[in-house]
Parts: C-alpha cells; sequence; structure tokens
C-alpha cells in the first residue's frame, strides 16, 4: 500500500498502561492530536513530564517528541478530555474476574464517566480485550444513536510494543454502525497495514481467537517437549522440523516453563467463560490450559529432583522472573508461580531478573545474577533473557553448594555449563551430566 497521508484527529486515550500509553505516544507520532487520561495522578504527572516508567524500547522518545511537538498530553480528568474528541480509545485493564471472565468495572467506570460528554459522532473505541457482547453492552450503557461503538482489539507485544503497533500485521476494527469501523481504520492509514474490518462481535471475537491459538501452540509444544523426554528425542530438533512448515510457523513453538504473562491466562479463563455462556464445552482449550497447569508441575518435580528429593530447606537461585525477557512485566509471570510453589515447599530462594528489583514475597531479589548462585543447590534458568548465556558459569558453579542447572527455556549452552563442573537439564532435551 502506498504511504497514505493522515488527516489530523482529536483522539483521547483513556488508560496509560503498556497498550493506552503506546496507542496515544504512536497515534501522535502519526500526527494526531492525542491527549491521555490515567486515574492515577501521580503516573500523569510523571508522564507529563516526560517520565516513562515501562519498560518498552522507543517508547519514551516517542513521549517526549509528542510533548515536544505539542500534540500529546497527559491529564487526570476523562470527562473534560473528551469533550472535542473523535475517537475516545479505552484502554484499561480487563483482568481475570470471580468465576475466570474478564472484568469489565474499569471500562464501565469510564463509559459511565465520559457518556454524556462525548461529543456527537465521537467514535467510542475498546482497544481493551473485551468479551463478545461488549460493544452492544457499552452501546446499552451509553444510550445513545449518535456515538458509534467501535471494537479494535490490539495484538501489540510487551517489549516490542512500539514497533509493534507502528507496524502491524493487520489491524481489527468491528462495529454493528455503518461506516464507523472505517472511520476508525483510517486514523491507522499511514501504517500501510492491511486492515480486517468486519461488525463487533467478531473483532471482539478476533483477539481471543488469536490469543488463545497461540496458548494452545505453546501447550501443544510443551506436551511434545514432554513426549521427547519419554522417547528420547530431542525438542529443539522436533520444533526445527515443524517450523520449517510453513502452515505451522517457527514461533511460539519454544518449550518453557509453561505461558503465562497479563494476557494469556486471562484471555484463555475469558474465552472458556464466554463459551460456557453459550453451552459450547471448549475441551480442547480447557486442555490446553490444563496441560500449562502440569507443565509448571513437570518444572517443579524436576527441580525437586535436582535439589536432592526434598525442596524443604533447599536453597534455590532463580535466573528471571518477567513473563519473558525484553519485558518488566511480573504479571502472572509462570516464573513467580514456580517460585510460589518452590517457596510452600519450604526452598529458600533467590532471585534475579535484569528488568526487576526490590524484594518479593517469599524471596530475595538479587541485584545481580551471581548473587543468586551463592550456596545454591540448584539454579534455574526460568525467563529467556540473552545475558544469561553470557555469564561465566565457571564462576557461578564455584559460588554454588551444589551443581545442578535446570534450564527450563533451553536458552544456554550445555556444553559451557557441563565445563563448569555442573549438570544441565533441559526442557524435552536428553539431561547432560
Ligand atoms: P495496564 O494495567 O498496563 O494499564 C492500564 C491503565 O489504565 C493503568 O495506567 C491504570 O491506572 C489505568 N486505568 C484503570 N482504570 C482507569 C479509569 N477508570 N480511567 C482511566 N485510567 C484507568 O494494562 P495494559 O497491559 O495496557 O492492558 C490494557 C488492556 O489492553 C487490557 O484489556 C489488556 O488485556 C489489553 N491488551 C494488553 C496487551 C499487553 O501486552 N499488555 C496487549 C494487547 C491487549
Amino acid at each position: 500500500m502506498s504511504a497514505a497521508r493522515t488527516v489530523a484527529a482529536r483522539i483521547v486515550v483513556v488508560g496509560t498502561g503498556y497498550v493506552g500509553l503506546t496507542t496515544g505516544a504512536c497515534l501522535a507520532s502519526l500526527g494526531h492530536h492525542v491527549t491521555c487520561v490515567d486515574v492515577d495522578a501521580a503516573k500523569v504527572a510523571r508522564l507529563a513530564a516526560g517520565r516513562v516508567d515501562i519498560m518498552e524500547p522507543g517508547l519514551a522518545e516517542l513521549v517526549g517528541r509528542g510533548l515536544t511537538k505539542g500534540n500529546l498530553a497527559f491529564v487526570g480528568g476523562a470527562r473534560d478530555a473528551v469533550r472535542d474528541a473523535a475517537a475516545v480509545f479505552l484502554c484499561v485493564p480487563t483482568p481475570m474476574g470471580a468465576g475466570g471472565a474478564a472484568d469489565l468495572r474499569a471500562v464501565e467506570v469510564v463509559v459511565a464517566e465520559i457518556g454524556d460528554a462525548l461529543p456527537s459522532g465521537c467514535a467510542l473505541v475498546t482497544k481493551s480485550t473485551v468479551p463478545v457482547g461488549t460493544a452492544r453492552r457499552i452501546g446499552e450503557l451509553l444510550g445513545r444513536d449518535d456515538v458509534p461503538v467501535v471494537s479494535n482489539p490490539e495484538f501489540l507485544r510487551e517489549g516490542t510494543a512500539v514497533e509493534d503497533f507502528l507496524g502491524p500485521e493487520r489491524i481489527v476494527v468491528g462495529s454493528d454502525t455503518p461506516g464507523a469501523a472505517e472511520r476508525v481504520a483510517d486514523l491507522y492509514r499511514a501504517l500501510g497495514a492491511p486492515s480486517v474490518v468486519t461488525d463487533a462481535a467478531s473483532a471482539e471475537l478476533v483477539k481471543y481467537a488469536a490469543n488463545c491459538f497461540l496458548a494452545m501452540k505453546l501447550s501443544y509444544v510443551n506436551a511434545i517437549a514432554e513426549l521427547c523426554e519419554r522417547l528420547g528425542a530431542d525438542i529443539d530438533a522436533v520444533t526445527e522440523g515443524m517450523g520449517h512448515d510453513r502452515r505451522i510457523g517457527r514461533s511460539f513453538l519454544k518449550p518453557g516453563p509453561g505461558w503465562g504473562g497479563s494476557c494469556l491466562p486471562k484471555d484463555t479463563s475469558a474465552l472458556l467463560r464466554i463459551a460456557e455462556s453459550v453451552r459450547y464445552d471448549f475441551g480442547l482449550l480447557a486442555a490446553a490450559v490444563d496441560e500449562n497447569i502440569a507443565q509448571r508441575d513437570r518444572i517443579i518435580a524436576r527441580i525437586a529432583g535436582a535439589a536432592g528429593g526434598d525442596l524443604a530447606g533447599a536453597r534455590i537461585g532463580l535466573l528471571g522472573l518477567a513473563f519473558k525477557a525484553g519485558t518488566d512485566d511480573l504479571r502472572d509471570s509462570p516464573a513467580l508461580s514456580v517460585a510460589s510453589v518452590l517457596c510452600a515447599h519450604g526452598a529458600e530462594i533467590t532471585a534475579y531478573d535484569p528488568a526487576v528489583a526490590g524484594d518479593l514475597p517469599g524471596m530475595t531479589v538479587a541485584d545481580n545474577a551471581y548473587r543468586v548462585a551463592k550456596g545454591a543447590d540448584v539454579v534455574v534458568v526460568l525467563t529467556e533473557w540473552p545475558e544469561f548465556r553470557r555469564l561465566d558459569w565457571h564462576y557461578l558453579a564455584a559460588l554454588m553448594r551444589g551443581d545442578a542447572v535446570v534450564d527450563t527455556r533451553n536458552l544456554l549452552e550445555p556444553g559451557v555449563v557441563l565445563d563448569a563442573g555442573l549438570s544441565w537439564q533441559g526442557i524435552g532435551r536428553p539431561r547432560r551430566a
């Protein structure tokens, strides 16, 4: 597609987390006039001063540029901000609520706050991940025929949020109001991305269908890794052989300690509840969730085995806490889930993550990787930070009390670890000692 010119619009973004701040800063970089709103007054003040406190490459620069240029602003009150908006993007949290369904209270609070202040014709856009039927429900809450509700799910990944937003594989926009989805898709026209313009329910479902597919892919790979161990095969070779097939693709084919993060656990749970609400038994997805718990339990058993069979009093050093490399996000991190089970079994835990500072419940958080090895019986790699590969494994071995390394990401070069006099156990690969 040719680089189309953007017709600048007045946009309000509500919620300045990973999605909202990225959306606001990126839309401003496309030439729109963007006002970002958040309930967290201290955060608004920091952002207005150009201080970005989440780890996203390029985001602080974009925020700084927008502030300097004058087409990006941060304010505390949504009602005043929306009065002359052409579109309002809701980027507030939709966490897992009681019973496993998405908790829509933040969305409802904002709709109640701004509903009658929205100018006629302004599109109210959900970028938050919301259950199918939410656009319709928002429409009922609004009670206005002159404000179209549009679903525009977001697919950015933490750690590459700006790159993903500005170079999306697709834009998905859906509305039941004729022309409204097209108008919102137009805001992105300068990106030249393919757009899927559809009805609201389909757009809402795309996001869950995509995330749950990825979760199922990861559970599948973890299950195949378990089979590899039992059958004497090597998961690296198996996934290499699978990944050449373009129908399968190479991404999301690495085994690990189980999937987590701020999206996949809550979105799988929400889609299961959505399926239940229409009396569909989504056994396939439920099995993927069960497999994820089984994978975590297999990792715990592996660590216990490496510690000599008993976790009580064992000293375990954890390398990595974030749910994946490149982010500081700890929400629903599998590393924290593993740590909490180890802790419940009486293990003493010291952990290090390059993006995390300050102690966490049940563990000491060290300020460098070697501290976790000091006196440790087992060192466990839980997040795939590339810098763990470059550690001085001889030095690390000298600091340890035991000699076991459990590498739940198949990140390390086993030969290097063995050379240091340690044993190495990955996932779906033969144990090396
Ligand atoms: P987040 O927790 O990082 O940020 C949410 C922000 O909203 C916070 O700053 C919070 O203070 C603010 N907020 C809460 N209630 C508010 C209110 N009533 N008014 C104004 N601001 C309010 O959340 P996130 O990770 O950016 O996720 C937001 C949504 O986007 C969720 O629905 C999530 O599922 C979806 N999503 C997230 C990602 C991701 O990778 N994080 C990717 C795609 C979609």
